[in-house]
């Protein structure tokens, strides 16, 4: 008798990560409600809370000053992008000596396939969650299933079920065979890929889990979702054989100009930074990535250089949320009068634009596609013929 073989894929997140290596740095936040997020005076948003501040009402992606108002005792730190690169590096060497099959999707989260191991996948969870702990210090949450997609929505799960006031580090195993079953009672949110508004969508039609979903035909979901309503039709069944790809470095994007003459018109240095937005964009599509980060370089007459980055809450490939992005963070270093020499616009944490199915979310269909025909114009006729008026709006959570 020959048993059908079913793949092991582990999804590991870490657990409040940037809160984490803060906590590392000083012990003694622990316990307390602390935040990573833009100070409120620049209108910067919450990227990361502890769990004693989401007790509180905090929540990532919340205004900062929001954040406060809600809970008047919470620590707000600025973070520090080095640091949480550097751990970032070495849980994803501890991971790689478990399997060569590890596929980095942010700065905090990876897929393993670990199909090859002798153990079951929960007994390999266990003892990654407790390695990462020991090596590095930091708490991690883990899903285990027979492919990516269920993985990721049992990290998601774990998480959603401890109601702790300290760091989750969920394991929950879905056992093959399982996966439509463990999937039907969650909220149709719970899928990979449906934020807000796809799952008022989702709601208004009617479903309100993903089991909802699975009683829709194809035909149905096209209708209502065009092509994504397809994958939705595979996905809420749990199905996905998407591989584990290997060597998915956390890239960065960007794209800077050094002014033939130094300058200090506003116009002329908006202007630019609207170019080079769209550039970088223009960069991340055909790569097919979303960043989550975007920075900003300033290099003034004197050669002293500048630069600021923000983490989004949803990582983007569009013009106008990396031109909007780049503006605001451009307000809070330049100063009026003084001439600029170079202007620059990065991206950084990259995450796979399929992975991350916000496609669903933003744009929306009709901008998608006026983003497609840009881009082929811009093949055609090279990068510069084609300037876009900045028309999408960011998204406002
Ligand atoms: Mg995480």
């Amino acid at each position: 008798m020959t048993a059908t073989r079913f793949r092991k894929i582990l999804h590991l997140d870490l657990d409040a990560f940037f809160c984490a290596v803060e906590e590392l740095k000083d012990p003694s936040l622990d316990g307390k409600a602390f935040a990573v997020g833009g100070k409120p005076e620049h209108r910067g948003v919450i990227s990361s809370c502890s769990y004693p501040a989401r007790k509180c009402g905090v929540r990532s992606a919340m205004p900062s000053g929001q954040a406060l108002r809600q809970c008047p005792q919470l620590i707000l730190l600025s973070g520090s992008y080095g640091d949480y690169s550097a751990k970032s590096h070495a849980v994803m060497d501890i991971l790689d000596q478990l399997t060569g099959l590890v596929e980095q999707i942010s700065i905090d989260e990876a897929f393993l396939d670990v199909s090859d191991l002798p153990q079951d996948g929960e007994t390999i969870a266990r003892k990654l969650q407790a390695d990462v702990l020991a090596n590095i210090g930091l708490p991690c949450s883990i899903g285990v299933a027979s492919n990516k997609l269920v993985a990721k929505i049992a990290t998601n799960t774990g998480k959603t079920r401890s109601k702790g006031d300290s760091y989750p580090r969920a394991i929950l195993v879905v056992p093959p065979g399982k996966e439509a079953e463990f999937l039907a009672p969650l909220p149709a949110k719970a899928m990979w890929g449906v934020g807000p508004k796809m799952e008022t969508s989702l709601v208004n039609a009617g479903m309100h889990t993903i089991g909802d979903i699975t009683t829709r035909s194809k035909a149905e979901l096209e209708r209502l979702f065009g092509k994504y309503g397809l994958e939705l039709y595979d996905r809420a069944r749990g199905i996905d054989d998407r591989p584990v790809i290997l060597d998915r470095q956390v890239k960065s994007i960007s794209q800077e100009t050094t002014f033939s003459k130094d300058t200090a018109d506003l116009t002329t240095l908006r202007r630019t930074l609207k170019d080079l937005s769209a550039h970088v964009a223009y960069n991340l599509r055909q790569e097919g990535f979303c960043a989550r980060v975007v920075r900003i370089k300033i290099r003034w007459s004197d050669f002293s250089t500048h630069t600021r980055q923000v983490s989004l809450a949803q990582p983007t490939d569009q013009d106008g949320v990396i031109y909007s992005t780049v503006e605001t963070l451009f307000k809070t270093i330049w100063t009026s009068g003084k001439p600029v020499r170079l202007i620059g616009v990065g991206s950084a944490d990259l995450v796979e634009t399929s992975h991350q199915m916000t496609l669903w979310e933003t744009p929306t269909e009709k901008e998608r596609r006026l983003l497609d025909a840009l881009d082929e114009l811009r093949e055609k006729y090279g990068k510069q013929a084609v300037r876009r008026a900045i028309k999408i709006k960011p998204r406002d959570d």
